[in-house]
């Protein structure tokens, strides 16, 4: 093919691995690792060279991606494990993991004083996204970078949007995320609280997706089984977008909000409730699953007292 480039992928899990399958497909040289060697094997099968460490993978690549659980294997691998230390100077580096905010910007460090160039380019879209080649990215870098990645990514993903400086890609993809939990939750309180007070689902749904409560949350993931026939809850909550995952996303909001001084109050909740979820019954569940625990919770004392006057009835 024109533009076929060597291509080192460190992480061939659920993401990584049907990722560097599509780019060899593509027409790309792929050289990959994983700790997991049934995984680099499946790897192979798909057309991936397998390489021994991951130093063995940047060394003669054009670009080096990375798909790996959480900073700490970014950092590790860029500083420690010899991936930055092996590539031929100015290679590109594009990581596609969702990490800290800090971190990312950390990696572009790193990555820049090893004399390499750095994106960090966070995906939405899931396995199935990864498999379909219809991720997209959120791209944080240089514009020289990002259109050096263009092409790359494009056989991986239907859009890449370039969202700023290093970092910015993590910034936008846990916002979006943010937007995701709470809207989940809001959605799903709202499926109890018309229970409780004798609405139908299929009526909620039928007024809420066409007013102003109509979000992703509801319309094509909607946490109870009926309206939205495709949707996880018919299913049992087989994820979709695994509810662990989700809690990872909310934890990272919620330290960047932290860490930036922001009051994200829904963001914070929705990070705690996605956190008991997941070490819970969510563990292997889709995140709408949360549905099913919400119903169960108990009501908050204030709530029965009675509504005075005093309160206030402005609206
Ligand atoms: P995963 O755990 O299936 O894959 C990560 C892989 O990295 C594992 O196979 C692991 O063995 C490998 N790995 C870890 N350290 C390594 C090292 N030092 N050297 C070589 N290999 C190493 O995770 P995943 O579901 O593929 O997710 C990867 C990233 O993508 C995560 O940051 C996740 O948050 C993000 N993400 C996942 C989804 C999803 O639906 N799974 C969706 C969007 C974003």
């Amino acid at each position: 093919m024109n533009g076929r480039r060597t291509i080192g992928f460190v992480g061939l899990g659920h993401m990584g691995g049907p990722m560097a399958a599509r780019l060899a497909g593509a027409g790309h040289r792929v050289v990959g690792h994983d700790l997991v060697p049934e995984l680099l094997a499946t790897a192979v099968a798909a057309g991936v060279e397998a390489a021994g460490s991951a130093a063995e993978v940047a060394a003669g690549a054009d670009v080096v991606i990375t798909m790996l659980p959480a900073g700490r294997h970014v950092l590790g691998l860029y500083r420690e494990e010899g991936l930055l230390a092996a590539a031929r100077p100015g290679t590109l580096f594009v990581d596609c993991s969702t990490i800290d905010v800090a971190d990312a910007r950390a990696a572009h460090e790193a990555a820049g004083a090893a004399g390499m160039r750095a994106l960090d380019a966070p995906v939405s879209g899931g396995v199935v996204g990864a498999e379909a080649g219809t991720l997209t990215f959120m791209a944080g870098g240089g514009e020289a970078e990002f259109a050096e990645a263009e092409p790359v990514l494009a056989a991986l993903g239907k859009r890449a949007v370039h969202c700023g400086g290093p970092g910015a890609g993590q910034a936008a993809k846990i916002c979006n995320n943010m937007i995701l939990g709470v809207s989940m939750i809001a959605v799903s309180e709202a499926f109890v609280l018309g229970e409780r007070l004798g609405l139908s689902h299929q009526a909620l749904y039928d007024v809420a997706s066409a007013a102003s409560g109509q979000c992703w949350a509801l319309t094509t993931n909607c946490p109870v089984p009926g309206p939205v026939p495709g949707s996880p809850a018919n299913r049992d909550y087989r994820p979709g977008f695994a509810a662990p995952l989700m809690a990872k996303d909310l934890g990272l909001a919620a330290d960047a909000a932290r860490a930036a001084g922001v009051a994200t109050e829904l963001g914070s909740r929705a990070a705690e409730l996605y956190a008991a979820y997941a070490e819970g019954p969510g563990q292997a569940r889709d995140f709408s699953g949360i549905v099913t625990t919400l119903r169960e919770h108990p009501v908050p004392p204030a709530a029965g007292a009675p509504h005075t006057a005093q309160d206030g009835d402005g609206a």
